[in-house]
C-alpha cells in the first residue's frame, strides 16, 4: 500500500487512541493529516504536538481562537460544521469516525458525497440512517470498512464468499457488566458497577451500552446496514470468553469464525490496512490451550429486553431506530450524571419508541428533526 492520509474523528476517545497506535506502528503506512477532538482539550493539546496535523476540528470558536495563538501552523475549525470541514478536505484519503454518538452522521454523509473511504467505528451512524448512509455509498462507490470488532469479524469471514451463500450471520455478545446479574439485580447497581466490563476498555457510553445490551442491539441494526442482511439472518450468541468475535454460517452448513484478543487495535488495523494483513510489531498474548474452552450460549431476551427492541425497531425501520438511539443516547447520559437508575435506561428507551408512530423512508432532514424531538423529550421525562 501507498502511504494512508487519514482524518480521525474523535481522537481524544477511546477507538481514537487505538488508531494512533496503529498509525504511530506504520509509519510509512499511514498518516494522520487531520482529526478531532471535543472538550478534552490538555489531551488534544499533546496530540497536536505528536501528530502535527494540518487542521484540527473542536469544540467551540473560543477553543480554536486559543488554539491557533499557540499554534499557528495549524487550522483549527470548530462545533458540527468543523467536522464536516475536515473530512472534506483534498488532502485526506480516509475518515476514521471514532467520535461517540449521532454527532458522527453528518461528517460521515459529508465523508461519503466527498468520495472518502470510511473506516467506521461510530455505530450510532448507521442506527440513525443506515439505509441513507449506505445508498449515499453506493452511489459514490464509496467502501465502508467496519472497525465494530464484531463487524470485522463477520467481514473477515465473507472475504472470498459470495454474499447469496450466506444463511446467517452469528454476533457474539460478552454479556457486558452485569451478564450474571438477575433482573432483581440490576434494580440498584451503580455507575462505577456498570462502567466495569470484563473484557474490554472503552469509552463510558458504549460501556453502559454493553451492560445494558443495547450495545448487541446497536449492533445488530449495523449488521444489517453493513452486510445487507435481513434481520431474520442476523442471531446473537452469548460468548463469555470474547475470543470469537463473530461469525458466518453459510448455505452449506459450514461456520466460519474469527478469532483473536480483545484490543481494538485489531480490527483497526485490518480496516485502514485491507486486503493487507499488518505483521504484529508485539508478539500478541494468545494462546489457545491457555484460554482452554469457548462457550456459547442462547441470549436472554427477557433478561435483556433491549436487544429484542433492536431486532423489533430495526424491522419496523423508518425513523424506528433514529428515535431508539437518540432515547437512548439521553437516558444513558443521564445515568452517567447519577441522574436516573439503572433499568430506567430501559423503560425510557422504551417509551420513547412505542409513543412515536414511526415515518417511512425518511429523508435526512426529518431523521434530524426526529432525533432532536426525541432528545427533548425523553429529557422532559428525566
Ligand atoms: P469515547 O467516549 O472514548 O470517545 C469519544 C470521542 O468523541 C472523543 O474523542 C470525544 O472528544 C468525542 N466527542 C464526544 N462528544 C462529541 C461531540 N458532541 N462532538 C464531537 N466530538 C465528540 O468513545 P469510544 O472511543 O469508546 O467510542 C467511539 C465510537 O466507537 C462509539 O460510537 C462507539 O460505539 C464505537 N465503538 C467503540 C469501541 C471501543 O472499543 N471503545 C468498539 C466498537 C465501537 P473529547 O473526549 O475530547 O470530549
Ligand atoms: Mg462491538
Amino acid at each position: 500500500i501507498i502511504m494512508k492520509k487519514i482524518c480521525l474523528l474523535g481522537a481524544t476517545g477511546s477507538v481514537g487512541s487505538s488508531t494512533i497506535e496503529v498509525v504511530q506502528s506504520y509509519p510509512d503506512l499511514f498518516k494522520i493529516v487531520a482529526f478531532s477532538f471535543y472538550e478534552n482539550e490538555i489531551k488534544g493539546r499533546r496530540l497536536i504536538e505528536l501528530l502535527k496535523p494540518k487542521v484540527v476540528a473542536v469544540k467551540s470558536k473560543k477553543m480554536a481562537a486559543r488554539l491557533r495563538l499557540d499554534y499557528p501552523a495549524v487550522q483549527f475549525t470548530y462545533e458540527l460544521e468543523g467536522l464536516t470541514e475536515l473530512v472534506i478536505r483534498d488532502e485526506v484519503e480516509t475518515v476514521v469516525t471514532a467520535v461517540m454518538g449521532s454527532v458522527g452522521l453528518l461528517p460521515t454523509l459529508a465523508a461519503i458525497k466527498a468520495g472518502k473511504e470510511i473506516a467506521l467505528a461510530n455505530k450510532e451512524t448507521l442506527v440513525m440512517a443506515g439505509d441513507l448512509v449506505m445508498e449515499e455509498a453506493a452511489r459514490n462507490n464509496v467502501r465502508v470498512f467496519p472497525i465494530d470488532s464484531e463487524h470485522s469479524a463477520i467481514f473477515q469471514c465473507l472475504q472470498g464468499e459470495n454474499s447469496s451463500d450466506v444463511s446467517q450471520l452469528l454476533i457474539t455478545a460478552s454479556g457486558g457488566s452485569f451478564r450474571d446479574y438477575s433482573r432483581a439485580d440490576l434494580r440498584d447497581v451503580s455507575v462505577s458497577d456498570a462502567l466495569n466490563h470484563p473484557n474490554w476498555s472503552m469509552g463510558k457510553k458504549i460501556t453502559i451500552d454493553s451492560a445494558s445490551m443495547m450495545n448487541k442491539g446497536l449492533e445488530v441494526i449495523e449488521a444489517k446496514w453493513l452486510f445487507d442482511m435481513d434481520y431474520d439472518k442476523i442471531k446473537v450468541l452469548l460468548h463469555r470468553e470474547s475470543i470469537v468475535h463473530s461469525m458466518v454460517q453459510f448455505v452449506d452448513g459450514t461456520i466460519k469464525a474469527q478469532l483473536g484478543v480483545s484490543d481494538m487495535r485489531e480490527p483497526i488495523q485490518y480496516a485502514l490496512g485491507f486486503p493487507t494483513r499488518m505483521p504484529v510489531k508485539k508478539p500478541v498474548f494468545f494462546d489457545l490451550a491457555m484460554i482452554g474452552q469457548l462457550r456459547f450460549e442462547e441470549m436472554d431476551f427477557e433478561r435483556f429486553p433491549l436487544l429484542q427492541l433492536a431486532f423489533d425497531v430495526g424491522r419496523i425501520g423508518g425513523t424506528a431506530p433514529t428515535v431508539m438511539n437518540a432515547a437512548n443516547e439521553v437516558a444513558v447520559n443521564a445515568f452517567i450524571e447519577g441522574k436516573l437508575p439503572f433499568l430506567d435506561i430501559e423503560t425510557l428507551v422504551y417509551k420513547a419508541v412505542y409513543q412515536e408512530k414511526e415515518v417511512q423512508k425518511p429523508d435526512l432532514t426529518i431523521l434530524l428533526e426526529v432525533d432532536k424531538e426525541t432528545r427533548e423529550k425523553v429529557m422532559s421525562w428525566i
